[in-house]
């Protein structure tokens, strides 16, 4: 059975005091949960705080939006993946549709930095999905499958178990638009398949694939309760901790 994930991607929102502000309203809205794993994923600038705070809670994790992958050096700029450890980062996002647009990522730089991960013992979530032009012309599964093969290169059962695929079709990212729940399962189950031939099958079951493209409130549970669907990587609908709790409510088994 794999446990549901959910994550807070916060992108280039939330400072210090407003973190901690989300974090005291979402932590009483949330209650005792412990079905689902959550994972907040904060700007640079906030995760020293959001460690702080969450010290003592179980499911909640804290990520990272971005790393580089080497350890140290002459990279003005960047942050690694030993900087984020010692802050007690968990999960790292890595190959953001908006980081392979803005910021030029390829499926190479983004299998550089999967493996600097796996080094520091980080978890990367890893973001595959398709322009809605690549969608039109039919080439989903083309481009879901060259993203994966390259994004996971030389990556073996062991590293892959602990490794988490987003599904986020650009087309869906910030614009309201959804995947339907058939059209997120379809692809959900390409990408489990990918992974069995990139490895095997009873490693490929256990790796958690989450959906992301305006997860809200109300799409939540539809989504969430599609056989492939292990989670959801949201991002508008986590700057506000009411909804973000809600979307988090409806991974739980009975949400
Ligand atoms: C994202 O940034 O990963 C995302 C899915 O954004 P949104 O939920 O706003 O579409």
């Amino acid at each position: 059975m794999r446990k549901k994930i959910i994550a807070a991607n916060w992108k280039m929102h939330m400072t210090q005091s407003e973190s901690e502000a989300f974090l005291t309203t979402f932590l009483r809205e949330i209650e005792d949960n412990d079905t689902v794993e959550v994972v907040i994923v904060p700007p640079f600038t906030s995760i020293p705080k959001v460690s702080e705070l969450l010290t003592q809670t179980q499911n909640i994790k804290v990520g990272a939006q971005n790393m580089y992958w080497e350890r140290s050096g002459a990279f003005t700029g960047e942050i690694s993946p030993a900087m984020l450890r010692e802050l007690f980062v968990r999960y790292v996002v890595l190959g953001h549709s908006e980081r392979r647009a803005i910021f030029g990522e390829t499926d190479e730089i983004v299998n550089r930095k999967v493996h600097a991960a796996y080094e520091e013992v980080l978890r990367p979530i890893v973001c595959v999905g398709e322009t809605l032009g690549q969608r039109e012309k039919g080439d989903v599964e083309k481009v879901l499958s060259t993203q994966l093969r390259g994004s996971l290169a030389n990556v073996g059962a062991k590293e892959l178990h602990e490794t988490v695929i987003a599904y986020e079709p650009v087309w869906a990212i910030g614009t309201g638009k959804t995947a339907s729940a058939a059209e997120a399962q379809k692809a959900h189950a390409f990408i489990r398949k990918t992974l069995a031939e990139l490895t095997d099958e009873a490693t490929a079951d256990k790796v958690r694939i989450q959906y992301g493209g305006s997860v809200k409130p109300d799409n939540a549970h539809e989504l969430l309760t599609q056989p492939d669907i292990d989670g959801a990587l949201v991002g508008g609908a986590s700057l506000d901790p009411r909804s973000f709790a809600q979307i988090v409510k409806a991974g739980a088994p009975n949400g």
